[in-house]
């Protein structure tokens, strides 16, 4: 009988068998869709705040779904982890930053630094930091050229752990960033044991610079804090002229966001570099 949820079955059974099975025929895809070759990256450009010249790129991963176009990396990041393939994707998207770094070193275009998003499930594997080195001696980059992003809320997860595979990124030459901070209710002086370049504050954070004065209390805490530990901070998501402003008057460092410029294809990252005034 189809009698099972009374009135409330006609209503919302049909929509619950649409979002699973949407669901589950966006993993299968996902499967396939290295082979097909529907997987892209763009490069979002992070701004040194004393200078005005672009000091890192951040390589972001993109899905176009050969039905559904473009697909939201919250939606297929999260399956991506769930089924383990973020594994291979996550090495895909770290060889081909790799590689595109080493390719516009090659051609003489002023350093900088190449940031690539590493998921909790990348770090669960012992392997990693081997991995890591592989891709780099492929792609022939110097290590410190490479920072690897990783976000507050998984650290605080598993901090032991962490540390040991952090320490061993690190050994390899390569920097680390956190990712997202001040969303995983972490202190920083317990961030203090980890051998952390950089502190990337959660757009959150950002966006009600600076009306929110707690904001920009909280903000000027975490750089001034940030500072104190070594650490540079990259605030995320800065969208207009005032929130650039309150930053720089806060001395953070570099700034990423919409402001400046969303992520770009290789190309416009490409002229993006080369337009920039010599120092
Ligand atoms: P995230 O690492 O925090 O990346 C920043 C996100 O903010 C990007 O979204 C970027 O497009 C967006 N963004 C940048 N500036 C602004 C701004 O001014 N305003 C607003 N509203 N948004 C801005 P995107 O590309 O959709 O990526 C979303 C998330 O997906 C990333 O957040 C990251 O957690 C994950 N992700 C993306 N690529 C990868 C990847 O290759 N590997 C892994 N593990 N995760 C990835
Ligand atoms: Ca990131
Ligand atoms: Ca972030
Ligand atoms: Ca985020």
């Amino acid at each position: 009988s189809k009698r099972l949820g009374g009135v409330n079955f006609h209503r919302y059974q049909p929509a619950m068998n649409q979002i699973t099975e949407k669901q589950m025929t966006l993993q299968s895809d996902l499967y396939r869709a290295l082979e097909r070759n529907q997987f892209s990256v763009v490069y979002q450009p992070k701004v040194c705040m004393s200078t005005g010249y672009i000091v890192g790129a951040e390589c972001l991963l993109r899905w176009k779904h050969d039905s559904l176009g473009m697909i939201s990396p919250a939606i297929f990041i999260p399956l991506a982890e769930s089924s383990g393939l973020i594994e291979p994707i996550g090495e895909w998207v770290l060889s081909m930053a790799c590689h595109q770094s080493q390719f516009w070193r090659k051609e003489g275009l002023p350093p900088f630094l190449m940031s690539v998003n590493l998921s909790g499930r990348q770090l669960q594997r012992n392997t990693l930091a081997t991995k890591v080195k592989n891709i780099i001696e492929i792609a022939g980059i110097c290590p410190d050229q490479l920072e690897l992003e990783i976000t507050e809320t998984f650290l605080m997860q598993d901090i032991d752990s962490s540390l040991q595979l952090f320490n061993e990124i690190k050994a390899l030459g390569v920097r680390l960033a956190i990712d997202d901070f001040g969303t995983g209710y972490s202190s920083l002086s317990y961030l203090n044991r980890l051998p952390v370049n950089t502190l990337k504050i959660d757009r959150s954070f950002i966006k009600d610079l600076p009306e929110s004065k707690e904001k920009v209390g909280l903000v000027k805490n975490m750089i001034q804090m940030s500072h104190d530990l070594d650490m540079s901070v990259v605030a995320e998501g800065v969208e207009t002229r005032e929130q650039l402003d309150t930053l720089k008057h806060l001395h953070c460092d570099e700034i990423q966001g919409y402001f400046y410029s969303p992520p770009v294809s290789a190309e416009q990252f490409r002229t993006l570099l080369v337009n920039q005034p010599l120092p």
